[in-house]
């Protein structure tokens, strides 16, 4: 063991679905907190020795975890800390993996920092947004990081990564398809800008213009999509089962623009769809749902579908994830006969080895 550095204890058998927001799943084999990088190192060494899988968690809000739990270590990022860097027209804002999203978003907001304000409300740690490059109402974390640390599970060093090399696509990123557990993200770096908030999506502008909030500030745009949320279920509200959820389950697919001209065809008129780069239109997938013939509200005993929006899976109470594979599956099924379009889940699945439920759902087929 280094000097200095602490020793890996880490605790057997610690139930998991607590630390989820589903509130699904078994237990961590072995589990630890990492409040500093060289506690991911030592980890990542104590991993090695034994031959064990290590397993980077947040506050699992996009996860799904295996009724048999997750094998090997399960490490919880606790690294805190954020740091403003004014540099020339912009600031860098470097914040600790484990610091919480929206007090990140909070911060900059009122530091009067452009560039996160619509991104309120999204649950999680900070080093968890660049895994999926968190997105919500015309912004995405990719629009303004600059750079991320992490630890590199297969040098065992600490590298810095610009944002060209994330790989960042529309809910995606080289951390979750190509390099899927190789980085533990440590920090994140993003550039902001003192300015006006971004103000594209139509829920917003429609809301401050109910408001009658002529030119916004950040705060109003951050307030307004915090309020949108709570409309939909999007914010973990402890006395709101709609929020015993992952967010959205699905993605919303990216087709072309031919696929989606012969949608109209099957649906028999029009099918929504919003103008994505290279001419491809992305389609809501709560829409595609509702036409399949599953609404919000909708129940499966332990499982069902947020009353607020058909995208949310919610655990009713007392739900396993094989409950809750099921409900996917016939949702994913519905979908495709419906449309012939195979939806694409949003969050991770930890723990199911090669489960044939788990792999159906993955598939991407549109
Ligand atoms: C009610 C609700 C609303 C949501 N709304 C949105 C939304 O609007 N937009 C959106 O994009 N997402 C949304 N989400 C999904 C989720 O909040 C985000 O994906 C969030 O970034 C996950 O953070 P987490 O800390 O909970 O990560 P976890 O769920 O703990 O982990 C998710 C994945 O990231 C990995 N990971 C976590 N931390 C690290 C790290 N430091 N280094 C490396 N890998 C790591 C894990 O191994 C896992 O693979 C929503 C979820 C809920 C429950």
């Amino acid at each position: 063991m280094p000097d200095g550095e602490r020793p890996v204890r880490p605790d057997a058998g610690v139930p998991l679905a607590p630390l989820t927001t589903l509130g699904i799943g078994g237990p961590a084999q072995w589990f630890m907190r990492a409040a500093t990088a060289d506690d991911v190192a030592a980890a990542h060494r104590w991993c090695r020795d034994r031959s064990l899988p290590l397993f980077p968690l947040g506050d699992g809000s996009n996860l799904v975890i295996a009724d048999a739990g997750i094998p090997g270590l399960v490490l919880q990022i606790a690294i805190a800390g954020t740091l403003f860097a004014p540099r020339r027209s912009e600031t860098v804002v470097r914040v600790g993996a484990g610091e919480p999203w929206d007090r990140t978003v909070e911060a900059t907001v009122s530091h009067g920092l452009a560039g996160l304000e619509c991104l309120s409300g999204i649950p999680g740690r900070t080093g968890a947004t660049p895994i999926q490059n968190v997105g919500a109402y015309g912004q995405e974390v990719s629009n303004t990081l600059v750079d991320l640390t992490a630890f590199d599970t297969a040098t065992g060093r600490l590298v810095t990564l610009s944002a060209d090399e994330c790989g960042f696509g529309y809910r995606t990123s080289r951390f979750k398809q190509r390099d899927a557990g190789r980085f533990v993200v440590c920090d994140v770096g993003f550039a902001l800008r003192y300015g006006p908030p971004t103000l594209v999506y139509p829920d917003v502008i429609r809301y401050l213009q109910g408001a009658a909030v002529s030119s916004p500030t950040l705060n109003d745009v951050r307030q307004a999509v915090l309020a949108i949320r709570r409309t939909k279920g999007m914010v973990i509200d402890e006395a709101d089962p709609d929020t015993r959820s992952v967010g959205s389950f699905f993605t919303n697919p990216v087709v072309s623009a031919g696929v989606h001209a012969d949608l109209a065809d099957r649906a028999g008129g029009p099918v929504p769809g919003f103008p994505m780069p290279g001419g491809q239109v992305k389609i809501p997938a709560a829409w595609l749902i509702e036409q399949s013939g599953l609404g919000r509200g909708y129940g499966r005993g332990r499982v069902g579908l947020s009353s607020k929006h058909p995208l949310a899976i919610i655990n009713r109470g007392g739900a396993t994830a094989r409950d809750l594979l099921d409900l996917a599956v016939l949702i994913k099924r519905r979908v495709e006969d419906r449309f012939g379009i195979g939806l694409v889940p949003e969050p991770v699945f930890a723990g199911f080895g090669d489960d044939a439920d788990v792999a159906y759902l993955v598939e991407r087929r549109l």
